[in-house]
């Protein structure tokens, strides 16, 4: 999970779409249907094997950073996974992705009271041999620009709280503005590298990696990520009155774009199979992390959405396609790539799912599209009760799905989930496994398979209209 943008319909095109009472009647064609998709996908048996993929692909291919053997060894195994699966049309599709590495990297205190600091470069920072500054604090860009004169020469230290009490993905998207442009804001100024506060709760002292970018116009200086607990330090030095200095060494690299892919697997539709409902999520991590939250979870549970609706020998109207993106945590070519290489489908394309928040607790799920399509999506949400909230809501995110939405006017939709635990782990080394628990995955997978099957099968496809991606 990387970003958040809105979807707004804009004027209304009715395509091909339900009259009203056919709408009414989607919801009880399809609740025998739905049911034994949540009894099948939520049985210990179908959990507990959903469960153990996932620990297969994190304990094999942890760090499954873009351009990296692990990436590559688990797309392969993925796609080879698949084909024992039975899944039709299993196929690699080429991407290539940017090729960042981290290299050695430390952090310390040297002045007045040496000691470590707990830093993490952040992705897309250039390295240093080893730059040596005192500090500056600030808690906000505000506070940068009105401390503007005493920037230069200094390692600018964003201390930016994750507020514990909004909404996590609000609390987030906080944070993730210094993380993305403060290392060059605090360029301008004529700091020498910046430290920005970790983006999550405060843990076990575990900074969090995360994606930045450099502005054109601003000196490419190194950035890292610091432990929350160690930004409140820094800033409690600051507010006794000490000049404290650090040191900072980060062997980070860009290398030249490396080849990938996106891993694609179908259950062909019965009637009408060159329309498509995609369920998709990404399958590169971070480096430091094993990705089993973010987002081995939305992997495995779209995957055995997948493999659920065939088991039960459901088959569709309609084409419902896994995509296993790659790279959308520093680049987003996978979902760039599909929507080129697809560019002439995407009218066909009658939904997109995607799944990168975690497989936590079900809190309703969001949807972009047409007033008209909403009132379909929320009969068919109306049959997940068994699997958590049931609502609704308009806050659309799925950075892999975005550019084909974009370019194709495709409603979308996901599920909304409670976060608060996704961000203690998300891009850390705790981000493992053992964090997920099955049942919550196998929900979200149950939820997912329903409403893939629902739309690929209903006799109608959903109203769509030109939408535009605002923030
Ligand atoms: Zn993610």
């Amino acid at each position: 999970m990387k970003m958040f943008k809105r979807l707004a319909a804009q004027t209304a095109l009715a395509l091909v779409c339900f009259s009203a009472a056919a709408q009414d009647k989607i919801a009880e064609t399809y609740r025998d249907a739905t049911a034994r998709i949540i009894a099948e996908a939520t049985s210990p048996a179908t959990a507990a094997n959903a469960w153990n993929r996932l620990a297969e692909l994190t304990d094999k291919y942890p760090a499954r950073l873009s351009g990296s053997t692990n990436l590559e060894g688990a797309i392969l195994w993925a796609a080879d996974q698949m084909k024992r699966d039975g899944l039709a049309k299993v196929r690699v599709e080429k991407v290539m992705v940017p090729h960042w590495v981290r290299g050695q990297e430390s952090g310390a205190i040297v002045r007045p009271y040496p000691q470590p600091l707990a830093l993490v470069a952040l992705g897309g920072s250039v390295g240093t041999a080893g730059v040596e500054a005192e500090v500056l604090v600030v808690k906000s860009f505000d506070e940068l620009d009105a401390r503007a004169a005493e920037v230069k020469g200094k390692i600018v230290v964003y201390n930016v709280v994750y507020d514990e009490a909004a909404d996590p993905i609000v609390a987030y998207r906080q944070g993730t503005q210094y993380r993305g442009s403060g290392a060059s804001r605090a360029a301008k100024h004529g700091a020498v590298a910046a430290l920005v506060r970790s983006v999550g709760p405060i843990g076990h002292r575990t900074p969090h990696t995360g994606g930045m970018r450099y502005a054109d116009d601003a000196a490419k200086i190194p950035t890292a990520a610091l432990a929350a607990e160690d930004a409140e330090k820094l800033q409690r030095m600051q507010d006794r009155g000490d000049r404290t200095t650090v040191r900072l060494v980060l062997g980070a690299q860009i290398l030249p774009d490396a080849e990938s892919g996106n891993v694609i697997a179908e259950l062909p539709g019965r009637e009408q199979p060159d329309e498509v409902v995609l369920i998709g999520a990404h399958l590169d991590s971070w480096d430091l992390a094993s990705g089993a939250m973010d987002d081995g979870g939305g992997v495995v549970a779209m995957w055995e959405a997948l493999r659920v609706i065939k088991r039960l020998g459901l088959q569709p109207r309609r084409t419902i396609r896994l995509v296993l993106f790659t790279n959308e945590e520093n680049g987003g070519r996978g979902g760039l790539a599909y929507r080129d290489k697809y560019k002439e489908q995407l009218a066909k394309h009658v939904l997109a799912m995607e799944s990168d928040s975690g497989v936590l607790p079900i809190r309703g799920y969001d949807f972009a599209g047409t007033d008209k399509a909403r009132a379909v999506m929320a009969q068919i949400a109306g049959l997940l009760a068994p699997l958590g909230g049931t609502a609704i809501g308009d806050r659309f995110d799925g950075a892999d799905v975005m550019p084909i939405i974009a370019a194709g006017n495709v409603p979308a939709f996901a599920p909304d989930i409670d976060m608060h635990r996704y961000f203690f782990l998300h891009h850390t080394p705790a981000d493992t496994v053992d964090k997920i628990v099955p049942a919550e995955l196998a929900r979200v997978a149950a939820s997912m398979a329903a409403v893939a099957y629902i739309v690929a099968d209903m006799p109608g496809t959903l109203d769509r209209a030109p939408v535009k991606v605002t923030q």
